[in-house]
């Protein structure tokens, strides 16, 4: 018996926070209310918790103690981010030297929660983050979430790579009672896949499609070649850059606008389109979000540069000034949905193309992405390309923990993803660049008909 999405939002959602003494849903009340605040009203809130979580951090971690006392910057006397102006970007290698030092000393390591990630650039790294500000991380991606048009309560169908399989007690009953989400594997995209995929969104009727944009396009365009569509309430588009063409094929498929959203794991949520579909809405309320020269100077709107995240609500690992490795444009435009966020107009991030195994499946490149680079050690970047149908090469950037070990992880990981007779030739590089447009280009294709794929 399918139980009503309205009982899961009033009943199991709200059970469920109490049950885990959660501020997710608080926090989401808060959310939907602040946002209709003025540009003001907005970055005076900013303001005040800047100066909270910055005197928090240079008092309680030593790489911050250093870092304001080198710039010559007393928090005491900061009133905005402009303040900062001379505190050094906070780099990726920064987090990965000095992760000890960047903790809080008011938290012990095992009271945080870990992410390990893939990072927008391909680069791995550990970020810690404290429960609070991870329950106020999962609110913010919910409110966007139903910026889309899904609301709470209705199921979820995740375009993914390595569906979570719920293994304890808590974590069926979780399933069972609210987070009712089928997967398509993006880790293995066949037609059985599709038609698994096909009879479980039958049966659950999911309200929102969700998964990494690419990977959405990829089984919207296979739907379009069957003749066939769907018909979520909303769908978000995520982890990568969303190109146009792939959009017109998904909207052409779901018969509704695709909600464009950009984050990392590193930081909270970092922006969302609205219903309005025009430039994406800042999370002010859990950032602060820089556009910057290369000179270090703020960007006028209108104009591209390097996107740096002060996020407001982490008190663990607190991350001031994180250069967050993509490029992106400001905008002074107000939306027409009369939220109070500043807009952003476009962001250049992350694209992997698909790759194909030996059977015939395609595989998702930031899903082979996800599967080696944070889970095998000493590998500080990478990316792979497919040169023949049995041939792929990686490009590997190594860290001090790099080891014989971790080629050959790499090497099963690879071949189980793509097939036991693909050759894996890995390669040592210094770097992985910057596409000159600002692409990070985790995954290649050179196979013919598939690269655009
Ligand atoms: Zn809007």
């Amino acid at each position: 018996m399918r139980i009503p999405d309205k009982v899961v939002a009033s009943v199991f959602e709200p059970l469920w926070d109490r049950y885990e003494g959660s501020l997710r849903l608080k926090t989401l009340t808060k959310l939907n209310d602040s946002q209709w605040q003025s540009p003001a009203a907005y970055a005076e809130h900013q303001n005040e918790l800047l100066r909270r979580v910055i005197t928090h951090a240079v008092a309680t971690c030593p790489f911050y103690q250093e870092r304001f006392t080198a710039a010559g910057i007393d928090p005491a006397k900061v009133s905005s981010i402009a303040d900062l102006a001379g505190l050094p970007l906070l780099t990726k290698a920064d987090v990965r030297e000095n992760q000890s030092r960047l903790i809080s000393s008011r938290y012990e390591k095992s009271q945080l929660v870990l992410a390990k990630t893939g990072g927008s650039t391909g680069i791995s790294l550990e970020i810690f983050c404290d429960r609070q500000g991870v329950e106020m991380r999962q609110a913010a991606a919910l409110r966007a979430d139903e910026w889309s048009g899904w609301r709470l309560g209705q199921p979820m169908a995740a375009i993914w790579g390595n569906p979570p399989v719920p293994r304890t007690f808590r974590n069926r009953m979780r399933k069972l009672l609210k987070d009712r989400i089928i997967y398509l594997d993006t880790m293995r995209i066949d037609s059985a896949a599709i038609d698994n995929f096909l009879g479980e969104w039958e049966a659950t009727r999911p309200g929102l499609l969700y998964g990494h944009a690419h990977s959405i396009f990829i089984l919207c365009e296979a739907l379009r070649d069957r003749g066939l569509t769907l018909n979520p309430t909303g769908i978000v588009a995520t982890s990568m850059m969303l190109i146009e063409s792939e959009r017109r094929v998904i909207e052409e498929v779901c018969g509704i606008k695709v909600t464009n959203r950009y984050g990392c794991e590193e930081v909270s949520l970092i922006s969302c389109e609205c219903e309005e579909h025009r430039g994406m809405h800042l999370n002010a309320d859990h950032n602060i979000i820089e556009f910057l020269r290369d000179d270090g100077t703020p960007c006028a709107p209108g104009e591209d540069g390097r996107i740096v995240v002060t996020e407001l609500i982490n008190f663990g690992m607190p991350m001031i000034r994180y250069e967050v490795g993509d490029r992106g444009v400001p905008s002074d435009r107000t939306c027409a949905c009369g939220r109070g966020m500043p807009l952003m107009e476009h962001v250049t991030g992350r694209v992997a193309d698909f790759l194909v195994a030996t059977d015939g499946a395609r595989v998702a490149g930031i899903s082979i992405i996800e599967n080696t680079l944070t889970k095998l050690p000493g590998i500080v970047q990478m990316q792979a390309v497919q040169e023949e149908p049995r041939l792929v090469k990686v490009n590997v950037v190594r860290g001090d923990s790099y080891g014989a070990d971790t080629e050959q992880g790499l090497r099963q990981s690879m071949k189980g993803f793509l097939g036991q007779d693909v050759e894996i030739q890995i390669e040592q590089v210094s770097q992985i660049p910057q596409e000159s447009s600002g692409k990070y280009r985790f995954t290649i294709c050179r196979l013919k008909d598939q690269a655009t794929k």
